[in-house]
């Protein structure tokens, strides 16, 4: 919880150029400075950095964001964590808000859960490699499973002694709480008696991604019907489970350079990947993805393979978390793995090598995988099968974001084919579930805008890349357009008595309704507001705006190109405008575009009219609004067509 005065002092003192250049060598190029983009491979550099603008962002594969996003985005910081590195940096010294009792409270809860996980791991590991009991049963076990010694120390595996209360007496005599020891699951209360709840079973701890113990799996040794195989952590302070991916902690480095994350069910397939040297692998516990997991893979990759056994159960299961991925952009594979066998046995069987090339030949596209189970189902049943069209057009629906357009685009042609339907009546369907589902949305965050005031930055979720804007609003460029104009350009001079500013703000009254993006219209809002307040606003105040939802549409509504592009100047010279008057030919073609759909919309609106008209009169009227609309577009028309044409 840092204190805002802390935030404010950290912000001013930032310089993306400085920051952003001890990861990246950046040269400068005109107003800009360009880099090799350390978010993807490319060796021509397009990841541009602007000091104006306090901004980056790769035209190579779409990145972009201020300072603390690159610290999230390329450390996996936190906010938090990116503003106590910069104050680090800075020498900001950070003053801390108070804590409310309660936060307090849990905080303390949580350091003591840590600490005994800590000191249970160690328990465990130690009972498991240096007690008779532990080599005998645990480790012979463990042996017995293939695994082998440097492996079972690398995942901390341990051994619970099979005594009534080995664990808890140890942990008593170190003097931990027995409320919190019975909090972390690791004993339980019996006849008004601390005992161990993992009695005689292999123990795995669970970390998080920098390395923490939160919790354990205790896997049973002899299958017993009475006792489940599995006892994990209830949740608690620490233990999460919908936030849990096994195994990420030693994951992180391969992932990223193999820009691959491999997603496997169980504990033991990610060790035994682990031990033939497949180390880009981590697990989800069994059950359907989560969007917490997802965006926690998608910090490292964007492509996201499923490995599932061949039963059917599991590939239910992997296939229902799925649709979210897609959400989230990511690139999801399935591969399965032949029956009779799950990953851990399969790699044994075939060896790293082997099992590497059966994943590579074996990756079926999520999307399409889907389509074909469900297209065999269906058979030749219409009702079944037009229930399938509308599931797939729901799925590529939720690839919505507009770096994904192509994406998106090939899926419709590739089902289309497969379901032997026209193109473009699948377009139209996908169109209307990304509108149905972004005006739900919509009413969500109003609704949830309207309950909860906002959050303090520091406790504000990670911002999530906002490049959102349904495929179908593609419009949305004309709408952002303005905004930027207005952001980047407002408080340059119109004419002789007014700004950019004034004239966009007139303007804009007639066109607020073409306006789909709430968020935008709240930047429009906001501005106006600071306007007529006399403020003189500009990008920084939305750039590290503590709505972080604001700041990141803010850098993605921004634009590089103007100082890009090194031909500008040539191209554009000899227009209308002087060259350092350039700008106003982008606010006038923007404009002019906002204004075209308008009148197109009323055209249309009109046109609906007269087709429902019943007195001559009317129609008469309505006629005549339509001669007059037609004119206005044509000036319109004409008027863009002397400035740029984007
Ligand atoms: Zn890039």
């Amino acid at each position: 919880m840092i204190a805002q005065q802390t935030i404010q002092q950290i912000l001013s003192r930032i310089d993306i150029i400085e920051i952003v250049g001890n990861f990246v060598r950046l040269k400068k190029r005109g107003a800009n400075y360009l880099g090799l983009c350390p978010f993807h491979n490319e060796k021509t550099p397009s990841f541009t950095v602007s000091p104006a603008k306090e901004i980056y962002k790769c035209f190579g594969c779409g990145r972009s964001g201020n300072t603390i996003s690159f610290l999230m985005e390329h450390e996996k910081y936190s906010y938090a964590e990116a503003l106590r590195w910069l104050a680090a940096r800075y020498n900001v010294e950070i003053e801390e808000k108070e804590l409310s009792p309660e936060l307090r409270l849990q905080q303390q809860v949580a350091d003591s859960l840590y600490i005994i996980n800590g000191f249970a791991q160690k328990f465990f590991s130690d009972a498991l490699l240096d007690s008779e009991e532990g080599r005998d049963i645990g480790l012979s076990y463990l042996k017995e499973r293939g695994f082998n010694e440097a492996i079972i120390r690398k995942f901390q595996l341990g051994y619970c002694p099979d005594g009534r209360d080995a664990f808890a007496s140890a942990a008593l005599a170190a003097q931990y709480n027995p409320e919190n020891l019975r909090k972390s699951g690791l004993v339980v209360l019996r006849d008004q008696r601390l005992v161990d709840n993992y009695r005689g079973r292999i123990i795995f701890p669970v970390h998080n991604q920098t390395g923490k113990v939160i919790g354990f799996g205790a896997r049973i040794i002899r299958s017993n019907d009475r006792a489940p195989k599995y006892i994990n952590t209830p949740e608690n302070e620490i233990y999460v489970k919908s936030k849990i991916l096994y195994g990420s902690w030693l994951a992180r480095q391969a992932i990223d350079k193999q820009d691959e994350c491999l997603l496997v069910e169980g504990y033991t397939d990610v060790i035994s990947l682990h031990q033939a040297g497949i180390e880009n692998v981590v697990a989800s516990g069994g059950t359907s993805l989560t969007i917490d997991q997802l965006r926690l893979i998608k910090k490292y990759t964007r492509h996201l393979t499923i490995i599932y056994d061949g039963d059917g159960a599991g590939i239910k299961a992997a296939l229902r978390g799925l649709d979210m991925a897609l959400e989230e952009s990511l690139d999801v594979k399935l591969v399965l793995i032949p029956d009779q066998e799950d990953p851990d046995s399969y790699v044994r069987r075939l060896g790293a090598a082997a099992f590497r090339d059966f994943i590579a030949a074996g990756k079926k596209d999520f999307i399409l995988f889907q389509l074909e189970v469900a297209l065999k189902d269906a058979g030749d049943d219409t009702n079944k099968k037009a229930a399938v069209v509308n599931q797939v057009a729901e799925t590529i629906s939720r690839i919505s974001k507009a770096e994904d357009f192509t994406k998106q685009q090939d899926y419709i042609r590739q089902s289309a084919e497969l379901l032997r339907i026209e193109e473009t009546g699948l377009h139209s369907l996908v169109n209307k579930f990304t509108r149905e589902r972004i005006a739900k949305q919509e009413n969500r965050r109003t609704a949830e805008e309207a309950a909860a005031p906002s959050l303090p930055a520091d406790q504000a979720s990670v911002p999530q890349d906002d490049e959102s804007i349904g495929l179908l609003f593609r419009h949305e460029q004309n709408e952002r357009g303005m905004i930027r104009d207005l952001l980047e350009f407002g408080l340059r001079p119109w004419d002789e008595r007014t700004l950019v500013a004034d004239y966009i703000l007139a303007e804009s009254i007639d066109l607020i309704d073409l306006i789909d993006n709430k968020r935008l219209l709240k930047i429009l809002e906001l501005y106006k507001n600071w306007y007529e307040q006399g403020l003189e606003p500009t990008t920084r105040n939305f750039l590290y705006h503590e709505d972080q939802e604001l700041s990141t549409l803010a850098v993605s509504i921004m634009d590089l190109h103007y100082e890009i592009s090194p031909n500008w100047k040539d191209h554009y010279d000899g227009k209308i405008f002087s060259s350092d008057e350039l700008y106003k030919e982008d606010v006038l073609s923007t404009m002019g575009y906002l204004k075209l759909r308008k009148i197109k919309r009323l055209i249309e609106e009109n046109q609906k009219d007269m087709n429902k008209s019943q007195s001559g009169e009317e129609l008469r009227l309505q006629m005549e609004t339509h001669q007059h609309l037609k004119e206005l577009e044509k000036g319109l028309l004409r008027e863009l067509g002397t400035v740029i044409v984007k």
